[in-house]
């Protein structure tokens, strides 16, 4: 199950179906034109280099699986030369990634499969590749929309959170969110939104820290917790203050500080108050 804590508190108003679609026309429509052209981060260089890396890349990061991989894939790595490393060598090969064991033992494994039954090509069909020895459903999807280019869209822990945030689903498993983002994400979309919700979530909508005031989404995001009209408003304030400190440095008693605001409470008193009694 995956674990990520929505940031709004009181649940959101669901959508009607058309502002629904709206909004993911418009957030691919942003995304599209910040990014033309997104490309997946894992280095490959043929399509079992990617099964391998997707498979590699549980619970750690592409970085340091393409730190591991870079050098051997560059030299050509095949089913075979991996079926002939063996697991103890692939073991030493993949050693500071995460899971490393059981990885180089599943990955031992696949080789073997992809040459007994595949003919050492990666397999175009869904069933096939999850049956691949640590290849679930994210994996063969990742697998299905990078080399095969078919509408799939896989679920890792960015796009799972960046789109619970934005409120397209409420889901407590990668699969169920799977389901539900793509019902609702027309193939026209797939795979690329893969991407954009991958990077997005990677370098803006972080986990501990969502540079929401940088967002693109920010006036479509439910989780928004700062707009950047709120933002502006914000540094304009500060720069007001700054000048006011800066004038009563200099002991000018002119100066003109601005209304304090009154609390909420304190408004809503005073304007349901009769004015003979504010006199
Ligand atoms: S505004 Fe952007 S960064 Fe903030 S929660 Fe929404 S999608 Fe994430």
């Amino acid at each position: 199950m995956l674990s990520s804590k929505s940031r709004s508190k009181a649940p959101a108003k669901k959508p009607s179906k058309p502002a629904q679609q709206q909004m993911i026309d418009e957030i691919m429509r942003r995304f599209a034109a910040a990014c033309p052209d997104p490309r997946c981060e894992l280095y490959y260089r043929t399509p079992f280099q990617l099964l391998l890396s997707v498979a590699l890349s549980a619970q750690t990061t592409d970085k340091a699986v393409n730190a591991a991989m870079t050098a051997s894939y560059d030299a050509g790595l095949t089913p075979e030369s991996v079926v002939a490393m063996g697991e103890k060598n692939f073991l030493h090969l993949i050693r500071r990634i995460g899971l490393a064991p059981t990885k180089a033992k599943r990955a031992v494994a696949l080789a073997r499969i992809l040459i007994a039954q595949h003919d050492s090509q990666v397999p175009q069909d869904r069933a096939s590749l999850e049956a691949l020895p640590g290849v679930g459903r994210k994996t063969a999807s990742v697998v299905l929309g990078e080399i095969f280019r078919e509408p799939t869209l896989a679920v890792d822990t960015h796009v799972f959170r960046v789109t619970e945030r934005l409120g397209l689903h409420h889901t407590k498993t990668a699969d169920a969110c799977s389901d539900v983002l793509t019902a609702i994400i027309g193939p026209q979309y797939l795979p690329t939104a893969h991407h954009w919700l991958v990077l997005h979530g990677r370098y803006v909508c972080k986990a501990r820290a969502p540079m929401c005031a940088d967002c693109a989404l920010n006036d479509l995001c439910p989780s928004a917790t700062l707009t950047p009209q709120a933002a502006a408003r914000k540094t304009s304030q500060r720069a007001a203050l700054k000048t006011v400190l800066k004038t009563l440095k200099r002991g000018d008693a002119t100066v003109a500080l601005p209304a304090a605001k009154a609390p909420r409470r304190a408004r809503a008193t005073a304007a349901s108050t009769p004015a003979a009694v504010n006199r």
